[in-house]
């Protein structure tokens, strides 16, 4: 545990400052889902400051196991809108919006704890009919909508192009999301910052940072594969 992450850590500095970024511009995501919370105390011990779910259920209880931990949770997995309220009470920052209703949802439950919830609008940019995300296309009106509501902070966008084999394929993907907050940064949009980009996974993390991601989100090459 503690040489993967060291690896995958030194990994993310050398390939930001390969290409003159700061390292310290690019977090590790240490995603963790169907890994037991015990694994995950580990990964913790070992220096991940940043974990990364995708089931609610299983969340909750690795966040309950773990209460004693310092971390930031992060909620990476398609939400459904009846989870939202759980989803707020753990979740620092949610990756996955792509629809107005969840974040009507989100809004509500955030604001019955009296929390401004940081969010990404997740992006289907590669258009794949089974990929959860916004279209490209209506990005920018979603991201206007969801800006006015008072418990919500809109920080960034978030993609998970297909998998290949080659990272160099997914490069394509992460351009395009990258110059779509380009393009919604000079919308100026009250109430919302675009700053964060999570993108890339074990694969092509590098590929990603050369891209512009701010947030990595790995699995596998830490914890193992899954099952
Ligand atoms: C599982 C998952 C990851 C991590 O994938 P690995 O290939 O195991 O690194 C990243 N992002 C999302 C959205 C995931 O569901």
């Amino acid at each position: 545990m503690q040489k993967e992450l060291d690896r995958i850590k030194a990994r993310i500095r050398k390939a930001a400052t390969a290409c003159g970024r700061d390292p310290a511009s690019v977090r590790l995501v240490a995603v963790s889902k169907t890994k037991p919370a015990e694994l995950v105390r580990r990964a913790i011990t070992a220096g991940a400051a940043i974990i990364g779910e995708n089931y609610i259920q299983e969340a909750r209880e690795k966040f309950k196991a773990l209460g004693d931990c310092t971390v930031h949770w992060h909620y990476i997995g398609h939400l459904q809108s009846n989870k939202a309220k759980y989803a707020v009470r753990i979740f620092d920052l949610i990756h996955s919006v792509d629809s107005l209703k969840l974040a009507r949802e989100l809004d509500k439950h955030a604001g019955k704890i009296d929390k401004v919830q940081q969010i990404l609008i997740q992006v289907n940019i590669s258009r794949e009919k089974t990929k959860a995300g916004v279209d490209e296309a209506r990005a920018l009106e979603l991201v206007r909508a969801i800006s006015v509501f008072d418990n919500l902070s809109i920080r960034g966008l978030m993609t998970m192009p297909p998998y290949f084999d080659d990272p160099d394929r997914a490069r394509p993907f992460f351009k395009a999301l990258y110059d779509l907050r380009q393009q919604i940064r000079l919308a100026r949009i009250p109430n919302v910052s675009m700053d964060e980009l999570s993108m890339g996974m074990s694969g092509d993390f590098e590929t990603a940072i050369e891209e512009g991601a701010t947030l990595v989100r790995v699995g596998t090459a830490i914890f193992g594969a899954r099952q």
